[in-house]
């Protein structure tokens, strides 16, 4: 097994010599939750404004637009950081749907069960959407009083689920409707179990998209990571060159197996979900390259 844990002076400097584009994923990372992780500016900081690297920031959450997370950055005091170097998968999905699935943007919808984050990015690509936070959806299911399933939209070609802390039964029973209809795409925003939420484990967007692949009997397009959709698209958009990139995560598998599909090095933190055991354990197959105990140690080393 090729690890190395990353723990001198010359392993930080000679670990970010190897790399011209370090991609970050955040929760765990960057900060937990609404708190910055130590020495997270300075080590950011450092990167881009005296070694000129190119960070790009590749969070799962689909709740926030890029706009919306520009303003997380901001309010814990990162505020060097473009809108175009953020990735999340709600701008990742309306990407996919744009660019992969070709909707018409005069013609076609999307049925969203989501938040707003999912909206503002459909919004943005200019895809019509109908869904997501609409009260209508709140409303106590009952088939005839619902003026969404007795209007079933006929322009309707994807069903585009994230999590949703909303989600209820009607929203289940709309998304059915239209996936029962072949020619409708089912697209994910991402996939996860679970999300983090201070000392609390949460359901993840996984648990809204189970719900309507287990009455759909379909598979979601996923597009968050590990999907190579989202590589390919950051690729495309940043112009990188992989053998001089590397992803940074702390869960083994959405941040690393995402950049080891992608043909990128990968980092390991273990100031978010994963531990230095789950690296180590018998049942973990995906082994990042280096891994260090929080990001910022890397700024610590290098200053030492
Ligand atoms: N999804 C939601 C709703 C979240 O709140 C989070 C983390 O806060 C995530 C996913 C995981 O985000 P990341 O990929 O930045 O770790
Ligand atoms: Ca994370």
């Amino acid at each position: 097994m090729d690890i190395s844990k990353i723990t001198s002076k010359e392993q930080a400097v000679g670990f970010l010599n190897q790399f011209d584009n370090f991609l970050f994923d955040c929760d765990g990372v960057i900060w937990s939750g609404n708190t910055l992780l130590p020495k997270t500016i300075e080590i950011l900081t450092y990167l881009k404004m005296e070694l000129h690297k190119n960070l790009i920031f590749v969070s799962n959450n689909s709740t926030k637009s890029r706009e919306e997370y520009l303003k997380k950055f901001r309010k814990l005091g990162i505020n060097f950081i473009n809108k175009n170097e953020i990735f999340n998968s709600s701008f990742a999905s309306a990407i996919y749907i744009e660019k992969i699935l070709n909707v018409n943007k005069e013609t076609d919808k999307v049925f969203v069960i989501g938040m707003r984050g999912i909206e503002g990015e459909l919004r943005e690509a200019g895809i019509k959407y109908i869904g997501g936070e609409d009260i209508r959806l709140d409303d106590k299911f009952s088939v005839e009083e619902s003026e969404y399933f007795q209007n079933l939209d006929p322009s309707v070609k994807v069903v585009l689920a994230g999590l949703d802390l909303n989600i209820n039964y009607h929203r289940l029973a709309i998304g059915l409707q239209y996936l029962l209809r072949p020619e409708v795409f089912f697209v994910s925003t991402n996939i996860d179990s679970t999300f983090p939420n201070g000392k609390f484990k949460l359901p993840g967007a996984g648990t809204m998209i189970k719900a309507l692949e287990t009455c759909s009997n379909r598979k979601s397009i996923s597009c968050g990571k590990p999907n190579l959709n989202m590589m390919k698209s950051i690729i495309k958009e940043h112009n990188i060159d992989i053998s001089r990139s590397v992803m940074v995560g702390d869960r083994l598998n959405t941040d690393i197996k995402f950049g080891k599909l992608g043909g990128l090095s990968t980092l390991l933190v273990l100031s978010g979900i994963c531990s230095e055991e789950d690296v180590f354990s018998k049942d973990n197959d995906v082994v990042p390259n280096y891994y260090i105990n929080k990001l910022g140690d890397l700024y610590e080393l290098i200053h030492e």
